[in-house]
């Protein structure tokens, strides 16, 4: 005698009928038909949640480093960047590397309002007057005299 095993409860029993019977008893199949409803609801509620799951998200574009570049529109300009680079550094490095004080900053402001920057890097002029950078026309200009 061939036995068959429900789908429900996975019992093996005794078909009492020649057609493929599914399940033990009609208990069993209509649990079976409850739960393969309720799974399809469940499975209707899941798709977009699986979905979801499965196409992952392409990864965000990685933030571009905008990197300004230094104007070249003028030489002066860029003169000016490291006159006030190494104003900064050297007042941000005193000697025993405390923090910077209300002092430094106010000199620091007063460095970067101050129109005429003296330029290290440019001779003396044989007269003996300094070559300054002007803040306000970008132009190196020679004046006797510190200012
Ligand atoms: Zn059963």
């Amino acid at each position: 005698m061939k036995y068959y095993t429900c789908e429900y409860c996975f019992n093996e029993f005794e078909p009492k009928r020649r057609r493929v019977q599914k399940y033990c008893s009609a208990t069993c199949r209509s649990k079976a038909y409850h739960l393969r409803k309720s799974n399809q609801n469940k499975t209707a509620d899941l798709t977009p949640i699986t979905t979801t799951m499965h196409t992952a998200l392409p990864p965000p574009p990685l933030p571009k480093t905008k990197i300004e570049s230094i104007s070249t529109a003028g030489i002066g300009n860029a003169a000016a960047g490291s006159l006030l680079a190494d104003s900064i550094k050297s007042i941000f490095t005193p000697l025993d590397n405390k923090p910077a004080t209300k002092a430094d900053f106010k000199l620091l402001s007063d460095k970067l309002t101050k129109r005429y920057h003296l330029v290290k890097n440019i001779p003396t002029r044989q007269d003996g007057a300094l070559p300054y950078f002007d803040m306000e026309t970008g132009n190196v200009v020679y004046m006797r005299g510190r200012v």
